[in-house]
């Protein structure tokens, strides 16, 4: 094989789950798609946490093995999160009352720790600008000061590559705060029903 191709396909490699055997291990950092019997998943192993996701169901079953889909990212949204909210809340309501977007970083120090992160940001301007993005991001957080959260076409440019939890905080009619929330897995997108605010 080309060597252009083995480092494309190291990065996102693609096995055929096997029949008769189990997976091969899946090393921590790394995420492949996954030929299954019903169609095709995509598999992630983090520090942090552990998802395997159906992108396309067969219309008849293939000679693989079958696997399951898998989800502790939402440990992280439901347990992690709301220790280390308490510590940039006040950024986010700033954020709003100010009428300037803001964004901030979950991250895993190098203890293994989850830490709050600040982003330089650049008040400027009306997007909110900041540094290279640190490898350990977990939690990837924007606000949307005075209108809805959704996730805009430069959200999906700035959650293409790697893997994260992107969520955006938005104001309700009535002026309160909510939040969605979406797995980004080397630019594919999962909803998750679960919520921080
Ligand atoms: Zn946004």
């Amino acid at each position: 094989m080309n060597n252009l191709d083995t480092i494309l396909q190291s990065n996102l490699s693609t096995i055929m789950c096997p029949k008769y055997e189990s997976l091969p291990y899946l090393e921590r950092q790394r995420t492949r798609l996954i030929m299954a019997a019903d169609g095709l998943y995509i598999q992630s192993h983090q520090i942090w946490g552990v998802l395997a996701k159906q992108l396309w169901k067969s219309p008849r079953i293939l000679p693989y093995g079958k696997i399951k889909e898998a989800d502790t990212f939402k440990d992280i949204i439901k347990n992690i999160v709301p220790k280390i909210l308490p510590q940039f809340i006040n950024e986010i309501h700033k954020s709003f009352s100010d009428k300037k977007e803001w964004q901030g970083f979950i991250v895993l120090d190098n203890d293994c720790q989850y830490k709050y992160e600040p982003v330089e940001q650049n008040l400027k301007r009306t997007k909110a600008t900041y540094q290279t993005p640190n490898p350990n991001i977990v939690v990837d957080i924007h606000t949307h000061p005075g209108y809805e959260a959704f996730f805009s076409i430069e959200d999906d440019n700035d959650n293409w590559g790697g893997v994260k939890i992107s969520v955006c905080i938005g104001s309700a009619p009535d002026g309160s705060l909510y939040s969605i929330q979406r797995y980004c897995v080397e630019g594919f997108f999962f909803p998750s029903s679960d919520w921080i605010l």
